[in-house]
């Protein structure tokens, strides 16, 4: 598996203290990503790893996963290495490993792998289908329907929306999308655009004016409460 990064932090990523690994290669390409480096499919900086060297240094790190803590995968988007990914997971639940992704639930594969997943992140950067090409170059409908499944399915999950100003700020459109599904399964997580990764663009970087105060963070959380929706912070 192609390996950008890796390294322990705590509750940002999935519950207690989580070993993250930042799979190489994204099919998205939004442009206030904070990772560009990771977009490419291939990069000089990424390793490659199989998934018994994978399974094993999580093996050794297993002492570290306190607080309900454990591994988890993002990206870049780690489903494109969904085949590796999911002989990954099914090895680590077999040993009682907690496992969390994190994802732009893009893969028609999600169902599939989410089996093997105890925490699963699933971002929707915004749920019009054109707007959503304009600013990450891709498609929302499998992300869409995806989600979809998910709330339909019961399942747990954690559902996070950047937001970001002029871009994806009205709480009113997203909260509307989910009010069509029982969503009492999910929670919500709004985050604040940041600029942490503009240097990795090169001078390429094309968001101008996306920083949002902490009052439009309360008023997504606001409007998303009073549809009945539970919303977080990590
Ligand atoms: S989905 Fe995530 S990793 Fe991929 S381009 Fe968008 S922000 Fe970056």
């Amino acid at each position: 598996m192609l390996i950008l990064q890796k390294g322990f932090n705590y509750s940002q990523d999935g519950p207690g203290n989580r070993l993250v690994y930042h799979l190489q290669g994204c099919n998205f390409a939004c442009k206030w990503c904070s990772n560009a480096d990771s977009i490419p499919k291939q990069n000089s900086k990424a390793k490659e790893y199989s998934v018994d060297e994978l399974f094993n240094e999580i093996m050794r790190s297993r002492m570290m996963f306190f607080d309900g803590g454990g591994v988890t995968f993002t990206g870049g988007e780690c489903t494109l290495q969904s085949n590796e990914l999911i002989i990954l997971l099914k090895k680590l639940k077999e040993n009682s490993i907690n496992t969390c992704i994190e994802t732009n639930g893009s893969s028609e594969k999600l169902p599939e792998i989410s089996q093997y997943v105890d925490f699963l992140i699933i971002d929707l950067k915004h749920y019009d289908g054109e707007i959503h090409i304009k600013w990450t170059g891709s498609p929302n409908e499998i992300t869409k329907k995806n989600i979809a499944y998910f709330l339909n399915s019961g399942r747990e999950i954690h559902i996070r929306i950047p937001v970001i100003n002029g871009i994806n700020d009205n709480p009113q459109g997203f909260a509307e999308f989910f009010s069509r599904f029982d969503c009492s399964n999910a929670d919500f997580e709004f985050l604040a655009y940041h600029e942490f990764g503009k240097d990795k663009w090169k001078g390429k970087y094309q968001i101008e004016n996306g920083f949002v105060s902490p009052e439009k963070i309360r008023e997504f959380t606001e409007v998303f409460r009073n549809y009945g929706f539970k919303t977080v912070t990590s």
